[in-house]
């Protein structure tokens, strides 16, 4: 095999939000397997990240790369225009029997932001359908995250999102403000009185509201109380609003629910999902509506057809994997064991309160936020988890995990450790 060309990857290669003339420094992977990701030059890391949400039966699963190695000769991919296949149809199957009782209608889509996009696109189109086309705005909260392309762009917080760099091109919808009571917290009903000033003052214009339920992730690593959710759906029954739920990083058990959503017993009328839907192998997610809002479509303008395509949607390979790794949460102990890490990661991380850096520790599900006070140098934090052992990516003032269910307690320990050993270096 080459070595790995590092100064053409750091010449030529955009990575995630980043700088392609001052880039940080990337660390070369050899490989993956288990909770553990190995370097080229040979060192083994635990994984606390499971590649942002995604890998939650761990890397180099045996019974993910059967059903890969099995699709990929039969056929890796062929066009899903005019053309179904038996790997869409059980990932569809799936997705409506593990979903909230009503939602039933599965568009496969390509990406996170892509299911965001048809999300908007589906409740856009919906009100169309319905004659009211002057409901073409979107109600969101400040702090969230639904992605990177435009009409996901418009609905992510202002600031965290740079808004200002794209003004005039990015729509103009409605920010409620962040929640702020945690969900272990006590509620009061003052909570939601911005939220439903709003819906009361703009209800005629807007089509929907959307959120990501219980954790905001991207947005800033924030958990809220499942009462806001409750009254969410509330208002938008009330002002003849849909509510999307945006179970991108929350699906598939990572709360402690299989869908977010449930904590507050919530069905919305259009779901996302992506990241671990197909067990972290493959870019696949879905956005999943009521049969009322595919009926009302069916019927709209257009003769009913739902106008988004991607040339790669229902890809083959990645819904076989993606059957597959649904299958083995249905039947495997995701519950256990996410219920085991947030135990776990609540014990280790609370103390580090303690610790002058640190503003705040938080944790929910299977995720441990630990908030510093002022911003992580990323080069520098990445370079000391390293060389300790262990794959965590800070951004920002957060510090956080989110392991692969399957990891054991003396390697969730290993992270909190040198979680613990960042917050308490040089004192
Ligand atoms: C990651 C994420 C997205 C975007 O998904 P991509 O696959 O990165 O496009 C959207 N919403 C939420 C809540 C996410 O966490």
């Amino acid at each position: 095999m080459q070595p790995i060309d590092l100064a053409f990857d750091q010449r030529h290669i955009w990575h995630p939000y980043t700088s392609l003339t001052s880039p940080l420094p990337t660390y070369p992977v050899a490989s993956a397997s288990g909770v553990e990701i190995v370097l080229e030059d040979g060192r083994h890391l635990i994984d606390g990240m499971a590649s942002w949400w995604s890998a939650v039966h761990g890397y180099n699963h045996p019974e993910l790369n059967q059903a890969a190695h099995t699709q990929i000769d039969r056929m890796a991919h062929v066009m899903f225009g005019g053309i179904t296949h038996g790997p869409a149809i059980d990932l569809a199957k799936q997705l409506v029997a593990m979903t909230p009782e009503g939602l039933d209608a599965v568009f496969l889509a390509d990406s996170g932001s892509i299911s965001v996009e048809v999300a908007i696109k589906m409740a856009l189109q919906y009100q169309v359908s319905r004659g009211l086309q002057g409901k073409n705005q979107l109600l969101t909260i400040r702090q969230g995250y639904h992605g990177d392309t435009f009409a996901a762009m418009s609905v992510c917080d202002p600031i965290n999102g740079m808004h200002e760099l794209f003004t005039g091109i990015l729509a103009k919808h409605h920010f409620a403000p962040a929640p702020t009571i945690k969900p272990w917290e006590a509620w009061h009903d003052s909570e939601t009185d911005a939220l439903e000033a709003l819906f009361e003052q703009h209800h005629d214009r807007i089509a929907a509201f959307i959120l990501e339920p219980i954790v905001q992730g991207a947005g800033g690593m924030r958990f809220y109380h499942p009462n806001y959710l409750r009254k969410a759906r509330a208002l938008c029954d009330q002002y003849d609003v849909l509510l999307i739920a945006d179970e991108i990083a929350t699906g598939f058990g990572r709360t402690g629910r299989l869908f977010a959503c449930e904590h507050a017993n919530v069905v919305p009328d259009i779901m996302c999902v992506g990241k671990a839907l197909s067990g972290g192998y493959m870019t696949l997610a879905a956005t999943i509506a009521t049969r009322h809002i595919a009926e009302t479509i069916g019927a709209g303008p257009g003769g009913g057809a739902l106008m988004h395509g991607p040339t790669f949607m229902g890809n083959p390979l990645a819904c076989a994997v993606a059957a597959q790794s649904l299958g083995m949460i249905q039947r495997g102990d995701w519950q256990e064991q996410v219920d085991a890490i947030a135990l776990q990661l609540k014990q280790e991380l609370t103390p580090l309160h303690a610790c002058a850096g640190v503003a705040d520790v938080r944790c929910f599900g299977a995720i441990g936020v630990v908030e510093m006070h002022s911003p992580v140098d990323v080069a520098e934090a990445q370079k000391f988890f390293v060389d300790l052992g262990v794959w965590i990516r800070p951004f920002g003032r957060l510090i956080y995990v989110m392991p692969p269910y399957i990891i054991k307690p003396a390697q969730l320990s290993q992270l909190t450790h040198a979680i613990s050993a960042w917050c308490q270096r040089g004192k």
